[in-house]
């Protein structure tokens, strides 16, 4: 029977050694903080802020929450952000994404100072990763290599494909799955015969946003399945890019969705943050 890949577990096993780390550093007089900012209100980007918040109240992270109304202009969340830069007490800075259309998304991730970046998406963090340099990773890609990691999967000379190859998902994971010696095929919606290249693949990574695309036809027996995508379905229950059902019975090993990769995300994010906190003040 394929193992059940227990995101939900290990995201809190990460909280919790995140938890004991933070309370040591504040005995060093160092307090992680995480700075969020959210333009406008949208509805699911709220949810996502008061996770956030929520995992750094657990941690012990202190968190302080911008929220601007919707109007702000560009010029302003820069101010802010140039100023959270310059605030040697700040140790994160994440703008919730996406932002209101008359902002510039790629102005607003490159003002925010990669010392700071905790998301991952600065350009000098995306350099630093594909040349193997310390730097902020994006978090869901960091947070499947914890997963299989943490399962007693290894990666070393695997046949490794990623269906997606996004700037927060796809394109990151490739970088860090071959960092860790596997052997990486990047698939996207021009490449031909994906079901055979699938089918290669020891570790596949699912993340082309769309619901249950991946059925066992997909999957060769004892593959290990990580299904990144996130959708609620007619029926309101949460699924993900791959049949769960359709390839449990013929993989090793597979995220489920709800408990999967999602919950590693924020994990990962308040990793970044406890680590930026000791690089900035410990070197
Ligand atoms: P994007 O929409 O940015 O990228 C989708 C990628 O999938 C693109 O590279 C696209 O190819 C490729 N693609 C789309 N359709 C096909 C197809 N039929 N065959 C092959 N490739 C295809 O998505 P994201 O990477 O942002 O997200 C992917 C999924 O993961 C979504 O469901 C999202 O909600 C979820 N997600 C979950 C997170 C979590 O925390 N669990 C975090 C981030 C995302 P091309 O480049 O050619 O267009």
């Amino acid at each position: 029977m394929a193992i059940r890949i227990d995101g939900k577990k290990i995201s809190q096993d990460i909280k919790d050694e995140l938890k004991v780390k933070t309370e040591e550093l504040k005995k060093e007089g160092i307090s992680p903080c995480l700075a969020v900012i959210q333009v406008g209100n949208d509805p699911a980007s709220t949810v996502y802020v008061g996770n956030k918040k929520k995992a750094c109240a657990y941690i012990g992270i202190d968190s302080r929450a911008f929220e601007l109304p919707a109007e702000t202009t560009e010029e302003e969340l820069l101010a802010l952000i140039r100023d959270l830069n310059e605030d040697d007490s700040v140790h994160g800075i994440l703008v919730q994404l996406p932002i209101p259309d008359h902002m510039d998304e790629k102005k607003v991730i490159h003002a925010i100072s990669p010392l700071k970046d905790v998301d991952g998406f600065h350009p000098e963090s995306v350099g630093a990763l594909s040349i193997g340099e310390p730097g902020f990773v994006s978090c869901t890609p960091a947070g499947i290599i914890q997963l299989l990691k943490r399962t007693g999967i290894s990666i070393d000379g695997k046949e490794c494909v990623i269906v997606g190859r996004s700037n927060i998902v796809g394109k990151p994971m490739s970088m860090l799955l071959l960092k860790e010696n596997g052997t990486v095929t990047v698939c996207h919606s021009h490449t031909k015969n994906l079901k055979e290249v699938c089918r290669r693949a020891d570790i596949l990574v699912a993340a082309i946003g769309k619901p249950k695309f991946f059925d066992e036809s997909y999957v060769k027996d004892g593959a290990v399945v990580i299904d990144v995508g996130i959708h609620r379905g007619a029926d309101n229950k949460l699924c993900g890019d791959v049949d769960y059902d359709s390839v449990e019975g013929k993989v090793s090993a597979i995220t489920p969705v709800p408990g999967g990769v999602g919950p590693m995300t924020i994990a990962m994010l308040m990793n970044n943050c406890v680590e930026s906190a000791v690089r900035m003040c410990k070197s």
